[in-house]
């Protein structure tokens, strides 16, 4: 058995940092696996060695060994170790340590930047003020680098900045040491700025928690924390206020906004006995609910779990580009020794060569290349989350953006799932239409299914049933009334070798009814197919999607009738549960990836098999949020277009955001080595790229419909 273990980190001042801690905790023996998460500031580390303290705080240590700024502690049932709440007030909302007044240092170091380059003809002075500049700029660098000397850890980004900047003064340039120190910091600067607000703006995005409740207890309203409250205690919501629990309302009547839920606009009304679920708003007047759930257990804590949880599982290419930054920096380091190297053997103008070698110092920095990837899967989790569908990493959203597939369950996904009759025919003599409903309804009423529901609603004087026996995907059988019915479809009568004695009308799914081994006649229920089912499909062909395909367990005549309306491709019919996951494999033959999209009731087993699972409705359905890999809240079905929209979103911005600051990092090599880019240049490779991707990465979070 796996254990794992999260700690909440604080004080990881770069990615690339968190990458390093990453690696060296994965080299531990007995770890597993250990993602640091640098958007949720979190690491998880899984182990299959037995529990065993020792190996933890060898964990803790390794991490501390990689990177000694950092703080961490361990997360216990989700509460952050910090601040005490399930969701964290503290890390995500810029509570991080108080660092120095950055904005003050930058100017002021850069007001005596200017100084000294008006004074330029007055040798001793301008290189005392550009001294001064350099200092104040950049002292903790400076600091940082020597304690890092110490420990042997070399290559790290303040080194590479001490170098380069100190390089420059052996060389006399003493401006330009200056100006590197203070774009550097400008460039970090605004680059933690743009995360953390990005880190911010998804954070409220998922601030569906309730900090306070107010429960009825003796005739008082008391005010208490969530954790507090008991199941079937009187919970009062006014206007306005979030819905701290799930419950039943017990007085009062109001509309609701699940908007921070379902991302759907439109208010819904609920009155006394109807269930709300925690996270959404009332938005009309006071109601009291009776609670159904603890807090821990509750909807919303549910939800933001998961997608709490989302950024640890990374997509393949996020993956890739840790992976190379690591090679990158050191593979940089060495070619500008090799540049200085060869450069001054072969000019003998060694100060030229030695400057162009500290120009690609600055250029190796990685932190560009580590951020840009993250923040656009970051982002597109963030985006979809405000729609209303839950994400459970990086990796499903790229493998979305891949899918030349997708597959969907008929009932409840493309259809409503609410049947009805539509039409009964009697075919035995001295059996009416009633009695026919009669005794269907009879047996029907036991069964869950929703055409057994449909069935059941329309017999009058129901009588009852024993020995009754359900047969998945055929049918249902018992005895009424002394004798041996069955309901269900072709399978079922000739699984009990019963001759079928008529032709259903067409225009739904068929229950045919047998009593005593004679077919006496034959209920039609129909279903219809959801709003906007053939425009979102349709979105789907536009998005890439070469193949959509209908699996069910309805009967082929009615199950093409609906395909051909809706406009999908390839019906597979009359499928027994177990046969949907021989035919669901077989879709993927020939390298194909294909999604799959069910309501999350009995399709676990498909759900598993699929390359990315989608449940839909999963609102109120536990079993859904656990097996799907992408949880739609709602049963809207444009979400799935949605969700594939703006996973190709996501995925393109990732792959923009590597190739520019590959492309600019190249190119500020390339320019380095002729000496045609100077320091400014080089910081400009390393923090403006890093800005633009956050900028780019933004975009899909900030996309409209
Ligand atoms: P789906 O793939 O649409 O979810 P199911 O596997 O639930 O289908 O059911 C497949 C078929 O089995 C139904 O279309 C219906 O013909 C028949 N069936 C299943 N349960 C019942 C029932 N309780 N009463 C009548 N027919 C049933
Ligand atoms: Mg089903």
């Amino acid at each position: 058995m796996d254990t794992v273990r999260v700690w909440k980190l604080r004080d990881l001042d770069c990615a690339e940092c968190g990458a390093r801690v990453e690696a060296a905790v994965n080299a531990m023996p007995g770890v597993r696996k250990a993602t640091v998460d640098y958007m949720q500031m979190k690491m998880t580390v899984q182990t299959d060695v037995p529990e065993d303290d020792a190996f933890w705080k060898a964990v803790e240590k390794t991490a501390h060994g990689a990177e000694d700024e950092m703080e961490m502690r361990e997360m216990k049932d989700g509460v952050c170790p910090y601040c005490g709440h399930e969701r964290c007030t503290c890390c995500e909302a810029g509570g991080r340590k108080k660092r120095d007044p950055m904005p003050l240092r930058i100017l002021s170091s850069a007001i005596l930047f200017i100084l000294s380059m008006a004074l330029r003809s007055r040798q001793e002075a301008s290189m005392a003020l550009a001294l001064l500049s350099y200092a104040i700029a950049g002292y903790d660098v400076l600091i940082n680098t020597v304690k890092n000397l110490f420990k042997g850890k070399m290559l790290d980004e303040h080194f590479l900045m001490a170098v380069a900047s100190v390089g420059a003064m052996v060389l006399k340039d003493w401006r330009e040491a200056a100006a590197v120190m203070i774009f550097y910091q400008i460039g970090e600067y605004f680059q933690e700025k743009a995360v953390d607000s990005s880190r911010r703006n998804i954070a409220s995005l998922l601030d569906l928690e309730s900090d306070t409740v107010t429960v009825v207890r003796e005739g008082r309203d008391v005010v208490v924390e969530p954790d507090d409250v008991r199941v079937g205690e009187t919970v009062k919501v006014k206007n306005g206020e979030k819905i701290p629990l799930d419950g039943v309302i017990v007085s009062g009547s109001t509309l609701i906004d699940t908007k921070n839920i379902t991302g759907e606009p439109v208010p819904r009304r609920a009155g006394v006995g109807d269930s709300v679920v925690s996270g959404c708003v009332n938005a009309q007047s006071v109601i009291t609910i009776r609670t159904t759930s603890l807090s821990k257990d509750s909807t919303v804590s549910k939800i933001t779990k998961l997608v709490e949880n989302s950024s640890s599982s990374k997509a393949k290419s996020e993956q890739f580009i840790t992976r190379f930054a690591r090679v990158y920096t050191p593979s940089v380091v060495g070619a500008a020794f090799l540049l200085a190297l060869i450069g001054s053997l072969a000019t003998r103008q060694p100060s030229v060569w030695i400057y162009r070698a500290f120009v690609f110092l600055v250029i190796s920095c990685p932190c560009a290349l580590v951020v840009s990837v993250p923040l656009a899967y970051f982002s597109g989790i963030g985006a979809l989350a405000k729609r209303g569908v839950m994400v459970k990493g990086g990796n499903w959203l790229q493998t979305l953006s891949e899918c030349d597939t997708f597959a969907f369950d008929k009932t409840g996904t493309l259809t409503d799932g609410t049947f009805a009759v539509t039409k009964t025919d009697v075919w035995a003599g001295g059996w009416d239409e009633d009695t026919l409903l009669r005794y269907a309804a009879s047996l029907e009423k036991e069964s869950t299914h929703p055409i057994a529901h449909a069935v059941a609603a329309v017999g009058k004087d129901l009588m009852e049933a024993t020995d009754v026996e359900e047969r998945a995907g055929r049918g249902l059988v018992g005895r009424v009334d002394g004798h041996a019915v069955a309901c269900g479809n072709a399978k079922l009568l000739s699984e009990l070798g019963i001759p079928v004695a008529g032709e259903a009308a067409r225009g739904g799914s068929t229950v045919m009814v047998a009593v005593d081994g004679v077919h006496v006649g034959t209920i039609l229920v129909s279903d219809s197919v959801k709003k906007g089912v053939p425009s979102s499909l349709q979105r789907l062909r536009n998005l890439g999607v070469k193949r959509l395909v209908m699996l069910t367990g309805d009967e082929k005549r009615n199950a093409e009738a609906v395909a051909e309306e809706i406009g999908i491709d390839t019906v597979k019919a009359g499928l027994l549960p177990t046969d949907k996951t021989t035919e669901f494999g077989r879709l993927k033959d020939g390298g194909h990836k294909v999604a799959y999209t069910g309501d999350g009731i009995n399709d676990a087993p498909v759900l598993a098999l699929s390359d990315v699972g989608l449940a839909m409705g999963a609102l109120g359905s536990d079993a859904a949020i656990e097996s799907a890999d992408i949880v739609l809240m709602t049963d809207d079905f444009s979400r799935v277009a949605d969700a594939r929209r703006i996973a190709m979103a996501t995925s393109r911005v990732a792959k923009e955001n590597i190739a520019l600051a590959l492309a600019v990092k190249f190119a500020a090599l390339v320019l380095g080595a002729l000496g045609l880019a100077g320091m400014w240049m080089a910081i400009f490779a390393d923090t403006g790229v890093a800005i633009l991707c956050v900028l780019n990465s933004l975009r899909i979070l900030l996309s409209r419909r």
